[in-house]
C-alpha cells in the first residue's frame, strides 16, 4: 500500500545518500524489476548512475526490461559504455533487440564491440530479422534435448539450462540434423520414469511458426492452441528460437494501437521508430 511504499522509498533514499550499498540493494532488490524501474524514472541522473555501481549487470538488466522502451535511450547513454554492453549481454535477447533498435546506429555498432562475441553474435542475427515478423520478437533462451536423451539426462540437462531460460515449462526435441522433431512439458517430464526415453514420451506433431511469419498471425495462432510459448523454425525445420505468451500481448497491444491510428486516420501518434538496421 501506499504508505508502505513510502518507508520503501524513504529508506532507499537514504541508503543511496549515506552510501550504504548493502541497505540500498537490500531494499531494492526486494522490489519487483517493475517497481525497481518506476524508481528509475524518478530519480535524477546522477543518483541512477551512483546505482549503476551498486548493481550487477543483471540486476540492471532486469530493471532494464521494465522500461518503456521509447524512453529508454538515457539510460543507456549515461551508463559505461562497458557496463552497458554486460547489461545487454544479460538481457533475454528479444529484449536486448527491442531496446536496440530504439538506439542510435552508432552506439548500437559500439556495444556490440565491446560486447563477448557469443552475446554479440546471437543479437546480431536477431537484428537482421524485418520488423513485425516471428524472428522480430523470438528470444534465443530455449532449453533443446535429444530424442535418444532418457528423462533423467533430460532434467540433469534443463537444470544447468533453467537459470537463463526464457522458459523451462517446454523442452524441445532436436534430431542429429539440428531439426526440431518432438516438445515435452515440463508436466510430461516430471511424471515419467527416469529411464525412458525422450523420444517415447515427447509429442511429435510439434506446431511452429516459420521465422518470417507475420506477429499478428503468430499471436492468433497462441491464442488458438493456448500454448504458453511457440517455437520458431527456418524453412528446413530447425529451431532458431521461441515466442513466449508475454511477448503476444505486447503484440497484440502494438496491434491493437496500430489498428487504432489507421481508424483515427491520426498521423503522428506514436509509430515505432524504424528498424536501426533496416
Ligand atoms: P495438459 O493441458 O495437456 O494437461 P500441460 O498443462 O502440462 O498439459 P500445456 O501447456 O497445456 O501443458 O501443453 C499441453 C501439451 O502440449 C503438452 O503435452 C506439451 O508437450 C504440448 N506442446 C507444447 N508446445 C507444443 C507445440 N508447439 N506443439 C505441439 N504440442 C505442444
Ligand atoms: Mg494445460
Amino acid at each position: 500500500d501506499d504508505q508502505e511504499r513510502q518507508e520503501v522509498w524513504t529508506n532507499i533514499k537514504d541508503a543511496l545518500f549515506n552510501d550504504h550499498i548493502d541497505q540500498f540493494r537490500a531494499e531494492f532488490l526486494e522490489l519487483h524489476p517493475y517497481d525497481q524501474a518506476r524508481i528509475f524514472e524518478d530519480l535524477d541522473k546522477e543518483i541512477r548512475m551512483q546505482i549503476y555501481t551498486y548493481l550487477s549487470p543483471e540486476e540492471v538488466a532486469d530493471v532494464m526490461e521494465h522500461i518503456d522502451y521509447d524512453e529508454i535511450e538515457p539510460f543507456f547513454t549515461e551508463m559505461e559504455p562497458t557496463f552497458a554492453a554486460q547489461v545487454f549481454a544479460e538481457m533475454s535477447t528479444d529484449d536486448a533487440v527491442d531496446i536496440l533498435n530504439e538506439l542510435d546506429k552508432d552506439k548500437v555498432a559500439s556495444f556490440l564491440t565491446i560486447m563477448d562475441d557469443d552475446a554479440a553474435d546471437e543479437i546480431k542475427d536477431l537484428l537482421h530479422y524485418e520488423e513485425k515478423t516471428a524472428g522480430s520478437i523470438m528470444t534465443t533462451e530455449f532449453v533443446v534435448v535429444k530424442a535418444g536423451m532418457t528423462i533423467k539426462e533430460a532434467m540433469v540437462h534443463l537444470r544447468t539450462e533453467a537459470p537463463d531460460a526464457e522458459t523451462i515449462y517446454y523442452t524441445y526435441v532436436i534430431n542429429e540434423d539440428k531439426r526440431l522433431v518432438g516438445v515435452i512439458s515440463l508436466r510430461d517430464l516430471i511424471i515419467s520414469e527416469e529411464e525412458w526415453l525422450i523420444s517415447d514420451v515427447m509429442n511429435e506433431r510439434v506446431v511452429s511458426v516459420s521465422v518470417g511469419e507475420d506477429q499478428e498471425e503468430v499471436a492468433r495462432m497462441v491464442r488458438d492452441y493456448d500454448f504458453l510459448a511457440l517455437p520458431v523454425v527456418d524453412f528446413q525445420d530447425h529451431l532458431l528460437g521461441i515466442i513466449t505468451v508475454d511477448d503476444i500481448m505486447d503484440v497484440m497491444e502494438e496491434e491493437a494501437s496500430d489498428d487504432y491510428s489507421k481508424l483515427a486516420a491520426v498521423s503522428d501518434v506514436d509509430s515505432p521508430d524504424d528498424n536501426a538496421f533496416a
